[in-house]
This record gives C-alpha cells, structure tokens and sequence, in this order.
C-alpha cells in the first residue's frame, strides 16, 4: 500500500501534502488547519518523509499551534514542494 494513502485523522498524507503550501500560507480554514496538524501530530508515514517535512513536523509540535512556523522552514519547503516532490 503506497504510504501517501495512509489516513489519519480524517486526512491522507496526500491530502496533508496537497494542503501544505496552502497550511503555510494562512490560506486554510481553521478546521482544515486543525485536520493537517492532527495528521502530522499522528502519522509516522508523514514523520519519516524526513528532510524539510519531517523539520516542518517538529516546529509544528513544539510552537502547540500557536506560533507561526519558522520562516525559513516555509520557504524551504515550498521550494522543495513547487520543485516537485510528487
Ligand atoms: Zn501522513
């Protein structure tokens, strides 16, 4: 089974990367938004992605929703995602 397919919390990992330049952005509704970190929170799958995701991850638990992620981790990772990561 492709890992992309796995669910948690409501959302696939393809969904979660399909809604991450948009996460980054702001541009998510608050409950999209809650869905993408509640799948990140609980998905291994998305966790041993590694590089800039995995970083993205660690930000994302540690600042508990609140804080913005770190600017460079962003930019990073949209560069990495309009790179093409599919
Ligand atoms: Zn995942």
């Amino acid at each position: 089974m492709n890992p992309f397919d796995r669910v948690v919390a409501g959302l696939s990992c393809r969904d979660v990367l399909n809604r991450l330049s948009d996460f980054l952005d702001g541009d998510l509704a608050p409950e999209e938004r809650s869905a993408v970190l509640a799948h990140l929170a609980g998905c291994s799958a998305c966790e041993s992605f590694g590089g800039q995701v995995q970083q993205l991850i660690v930000s994302l638990r540690a600042s508990a929703h609140t804080s913005p992620v770190p600017h460079a981790v962003s930019e990073r990772l949209r560069q990495r995602l309009v790179s093409g990561a599919s």
